[in-house]
């Protein structure tokens, strides 16, 4: 079994910014799971499905294959074989993602994917329920949080920086939006574990929140 690190928490928390940088200092594997969920969302949009469309996104779980590599430390993800990475961090395969994530078949589909990873390496691996249900035992359980209003802000700059227009309203919707889809969800919903550090970021800078959790770790 190897050393994990779950850390859960609301849509742009800063998990995988953070948890790549504690990845780095402590050598471990950085596992982003939201990728994973992004992964199969990508396959259900090519084929033309919308996430109202039950039957279908289950009968499609069954021909789609998520595979992960590391190339550079950079986590690559694989559908059916194909690298498809770099289509994975739009809003429409976000959108997709955090809706049909409710779904328990897309759930199964990629238990394993991330039971086997940790199990095999040294991880920190993130994600909405990896502290309460994908790995129970984890030496280390982080709940990152952040203001609707931070996280907004943060997702403002990021884009605005990028030259990508943006309205701030729209954003901070989009992620009350989400947050309500991860955590009230029937199955596994966003929430702490009871034996998860709380780190609320809002005031804490990078350096501040990575340093916090590199304490937390062996
Ligand atoms: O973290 P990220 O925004 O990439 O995740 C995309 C979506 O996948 C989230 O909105 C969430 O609904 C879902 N997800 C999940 N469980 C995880 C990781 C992500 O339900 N472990």
């Amino acid at each position: 079994m190897g050393y994990n690190v779950a850390i859960d928490g609301p849509a742009g928390a800063g998990k995988s910014t953070i948890a790549k940088l504690v990845a780095k200092e402590k050598g471990y594997i950085y596992v982003d799971t939201g990728a994973m969920y992004r992964g199969l969302a990508v396959y259900f949009l090519d084929c033309g499905m919308k996430a109202e469309e039950l039957d279908k996104i289950i009968e499609a779980c069954k021909t789609a294959e998520v595979s992960i590599a590391y190339e550079k430390g950079m986590q690559q993800v694989y559908l059916n074989g194909k690298n498809i990475t770099d289509r994975l961090r739009t809003e429409e395969v976000g959108n997709m993602a955090s809706k049909t994530s409710a779904i328990p078949e897309v759930r199964a589909k990629l238990l394993e994917l991330q039971r086997n990873l940790a199990a095999k390496e040294d991880v920190i691996m993130d994600g909405r329920d990896i502290g309460t249900n994908i790995l129970p035992n984890a030496d280390v359980k982080i709940y990152l949080t952040a203001s609707v209003e931070t996280r907004a802000k943060r997702r403002f700059d990021e884009l605005t920086e990028k030259g990508i227009s943006c309205d701030y309203d729209e954003i901070a919707k989009d992620i009350e939006d989400r947050d309500c889809r991860d955590m009230n969800r029937d199955i596994a919903p966003l929430k702490q574990a009871k034996d998860a550090h709380l780190v609320d970021s809002s005031d804490m800078t990078i350096e501040e929140v990575v340093a916090k959790i590199v304490g937390y770790c062996k």
